[in-house]
């Protein structure tokens, strides 16, 4: 496994190697929601190329950027054992020299629910996709649905730039009692991880509402709203939203496929998770 660390080492890593290439990006501190991603990609495609990067412009002035989970070394052993081909693990200042003064501007997709609570994200996101598709030149590309406008505004992306790669969606891994994987569990404290179990259980009893025939969603969403206030470690609620799939636009009646998300804190830390009617 080649970890390059340079964006003309990447290039020249990549150049040499069997089609199609997969690439997975990541901020590193890999857990097995990553490694369902790095395996999918490992089983569809000749080459892989794992990214690790944090990136700085997705993160708000006040987020949490500097004490973010990095721990590169045990990142690559876990990568060569899955049998990734590259790594690409550049600095900030490879991405972003001095003078870097450019941005892919999302529309109103980027600007609702999680653009709405951190302000920049999606542009930081796409920006920093762009580069990494430019920079390796994939076939296709795998996020997790854990991300679930992410990937909404990944696709109308692609859709909108005529991007030559096939983006690839895969489902979110769960810890046993429901909780998404996620590098922030760690912030967790002991009654916090027991707390925070209420997210996916909010989540699962309105689609269980749902299931049983119930397609209004302000009653979908209040349900979910009900559940997780139940938890008293839930110290704030940014958003409870069923929206289209495709467009991340409220609905009212859910007759299409939609997406069940919700942004809440425990404590201090900030978990986002969804489902999909
Ligand atoms: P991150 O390192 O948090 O930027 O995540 C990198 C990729 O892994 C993104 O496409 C995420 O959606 C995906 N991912 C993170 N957590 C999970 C999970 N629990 N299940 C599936 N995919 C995930």
């Amino acid at each position: 496994m080649l970890v390059a660390t340079t964006v003309s080492e990447v290039r020249q890593a990549l150049a040499k190697r069997e089609r199609p290439l997969g690439m997975v990006p990541t901020m590193g501190a890999l857990h097995e929601g990553h490694l369902a991603l790095v395996r999918k990609a490992r089983s569809e495609n000749a080459t892989v190329v794992v990214t690790i990067f944090v990136n700085p412009t997705q993160f708000a002035p006040h987020e949490d950027f500097d004490n973010y989970p990095r721990d590169l070394e045990r990142d690559r052993r876990t990568l060569e054992a899955e049998g990734t081909d590259v790594v690409f693990a550049p600095s900030s200042e490879e991405m972003y020299p001095p003078g870097f003064d450019s941005g892919v501007e999302v529309g109103r997709i980027g600007q609702v629910l999680e653009g709405q609570f951190r302000p920049g994200h999606f542009r930081g996101v796409a920006t920093v996709v762009l580069k990494l598709f430019h920079i390796c030149g994939p076939d296709r590309a795998y996020f997790g649905q854990k991300d679930g406008q992410q990937y909404s505004v990944l696709r109308k992306l692609v859709e909108d730039l005529n991007l030559e790669v096939e983006l690839v969606p895969v489902p979110t891994v769960r810890e046993s009692d429901g909780l998404a994987l996620s590098s922030r569990n760690i912030f967790l404290g002991t009654e916090e991880r027991r707390a925070a179990r209420i997210i996916n259980q909010a989540l699962s009893a309105a689609r269980q509402l749902w299931e049983s025939g119930v397609k209004d969603a302000d009653r979908l969403r209040q349900h979910t709203r009900d559940i997780l206030l139940r938890e008293p470690l839930v110290s704030q609620i940014d958003y409870v939203s069923l929206a289209d799939a495709r467009t991340v636009e409220e609905l009212e009646v859910v007759e299409r496929q939609a997406i069940l998300s919700t942004a809440v804190k425990i404590g201090s830390t900030r978990l986002i998770d969804n489902v999909i009617l």
